[in-house]
């Protein structure tokens, strides 16, 4: 059975490479695997890929470095990063470098198959129609065509995922959404899903868009039910 869906796995350790090939493949994706960052990043110039299951500890360039070279090239594909540590810190600088999803070593099987499948998923928002091709809140404007911020400081090219979730924070202007509405909508996952992603995309945004994002006034956390977006905040 195959789904012809082409992946990319970069990950260095054979046993763990052996596994996800073998398991992937017997799900119907068409898998390529390569051990090294430069070789990933080769690859990703001169093939298509639907999605890119990248290993953070990888010899010569590392993973985030990856990451960050593929986005501030402009290549939005999703990624899924690994990694064998699993602190809070790792997990924000491998979302904040660009990757869309996290998984910490050792992981369940299955959980990671959900994950690559959710990511799929919602890689096909390119389709997803937009009323406005701009939206504009205090300094900052998202340009929902070429996925960049312009901010009070600097141009942020934004991941999918990222648009994905503001969107929906700006179509509902005012509302709190509950951590379940936000990763049913933006990550495809149960809303029960014991995840950090959340709060670190949140993370992400407060620092990419609030003047001072220790203290957000367009981002802010509801406590007990959630988070709201404010385009207008006192
Ligand atoms: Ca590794």
């Amino acid at each position: 059975m195959t789904n012809n869906i082409p992946l990319l796995l970069v990950e260095d350790e054979p046993n763990i490479a052996h596994g996800l090939v073998y398991n992937l493949s017997e799900e119907g994706y068409v898998v390529t695997h390569v051990e090294t960052g430069e070789q990933a990043l080769q690859q990703l110039e001169t093939q298509q890929f639907a999605l890119v299951v990248l290993d953070l500890m990888l010899p010569g360039i590392d993973g985030l470095e990856v990451c960050s070279r593929l986005r501030e090239g402009g290549n939005q594909i999703p990624i899924l990063m690994l990694t064998a540590r699993g602190t809070e810190d790792d997990r924000i600088t491998g979302l904040s470098h660009g990757a869309d999803d996290y998984l910490a070593k050792p992981f369940n099987l299955k959980e990671f198959l959900l994950r690559v499948a959710a990511l799929l998923r919602r890689s096909s928002w390119q389709t997803v129609k937009l009323e406005n091709r701009h939206y504009d809140f205090g300094s900052n404007r998202i340009d929902f065509e070429t996925h960049q911020a312009s901010t009070a400081n600097e141009t942020i090219q934004l991941t999918e995922l990222e648009i994905k979730m503001l969107q929906l924070f700006f179509d509902h202007d005012g509302k709190v959404l509950s951590r379940g509405e936000l990763l049913q909508q933006v990550w495809g996952m149960s809303p029960d899903t014991e995840t950090r992603t959340l709060d670190n995309f949140i993370v992400r945004l407060r620092k990419y868009f609030e003047i001072d994002p220790s203290k957000p006034c367009y981002f802010r956390t509801i406590r007990g039910r959630g988070y709201r977006f404010t385009k207008h905040p006192d």
